[in-house]
């Protein structure tokens, strides 16, 4: 359905928890809800399919670390039930993925994006606080062996910090059929608020001068490849490339609130509706309606603690 903006919202983000089992620098983590807070599989799988009679058509299930809930295949395999939910994906910081990767395959899970910062030990600890570089690059394999596809490497680079790592995985893009997408920092946390520290979509192309434009698809990420690779390199520009006016996500949270728009704090509680779908499906329908025009990142701070929110 359309909100008052005449976007289709059609892509919902399933946030699993707020837990998470590392400490990134940008992400301005605070204090996590309950595992008690948590929805259940059965909750989630209910207010989803309310969703997907309100038009939703595409699921990603982020957190928190998702991969944190024991009970994370059955997460997946009844969202995967859904008859309307064409692509089911996965974001995770990868580092009990290898553990993960073939149920989430055979639950029903369709990709993966898998947040690396660094393929340098000591940047990685640094920027997560855990010494876990070597599992998520396994978790990489195992992704690709289970057969998840596409599998993306998600990276956010900070001047001085873990930008001179940038072609290096630039280089997982060559060496592997997998796209390595660089998302802007952007401000849930007093890091992410220094413009300094950002370096931009833009920047990324005068470095890396050999990249080139590729099929791009619609999404919210710019391709580029070069010459010998398999994979691609994306750009993904939410504060100087600001995509709202094309933004069709809406976001559930790992206690049952719904989230319009990532720039704000505002959420609307759907627990008081579980239990009456016609209400659930009306509530739903109201809160799509009154999606925010978009965020001001440029100018104003988001919420602290992407952790919370589910990015
Ligand atoms: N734990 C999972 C993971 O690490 O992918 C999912 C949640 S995490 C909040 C989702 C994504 O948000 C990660 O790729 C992370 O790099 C990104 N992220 C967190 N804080 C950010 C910030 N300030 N600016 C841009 N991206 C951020």
């Amino acid at each position: 359905m359309k909100d008052d903006f005449g976007r289709e919202i059609s892509y919902l983000r399933v946030s699993v928890t707020q837990r998470c089992n590392l400490n990134c620098v940008y992400c301005g983590k605070t204090d996590c809800a309950k595992k008690e807070t948590e929805l259940s599989p059965e909750t989630f799988y209910v207010i989803a399919k309310a969703f997907a009679a309100c038009g939703i058509k595409k699921i990603r299930i982020t957190g928190g670390e998702p991969l944190v809930r024991g009970d994370i295949c059955e997460i997946v395999r009844l969202l995967r039930s859904l008859p309307e939910i064409g692509t089911l994906s996965l974001t995770t910081n990868g580092v009990y993925l290898a553990q993960y990767a073939a149920r989430l395959k055979e639950a029903g899970l369709d990709s993966v994006n898998i947040s690396l910062d660094s393929t340098d030990e000591g940047v990685y600890r640094h920027l997560t606080g855990a010494d876990a570089l070597r599992r998520v690059l396994e978790g990489v394999d195992a992704a690709r062996a289970a057969g998840l596809s596409p599998v993306r490497i998600n990276a956010v680079l900070m001047r001085g910090v873990n930008d001179d790592g940038a072609g290096a995985l630039i280089d997982l893009a060559r060496r592997l059929p997998i796209d390595v997408r660089f998302i802007e920092l952007m401000p849930f946390s007093a890091e992410g608020e220094d413009p300094l520290l950002r370096i931009t979509g833009e920047e990324i192309l005068r470095r890396f001068p050999f990249l080139e434009p590729a099929e791009s698809g619609g999404g919210t990420a710019e391709y580029y490849t070069a010459e010998g690779f398999a994979g691609r390199v994306g750009l993904i520009s939410p504060v100087t490339r600001k995509f709202c006016g094309d933004c069709s996500r809406i976001r559930l949270l790992s206690d049952g609130r719904v989230k319009p728009c990532l720039g704000y704090d505002t959420t609307y509680d759907l627990k008081p509706y579980l239990g009456d779908e016609e209400r659930l499906r009306e509530e739903i329908g109201k809160i799509i309606r009154k999606k925010p025009a978009g965020h001001s990142f440029d100018t104003q701070s988001g919420p602290r603690g992407l952790n919370r929110t589910g990015g």
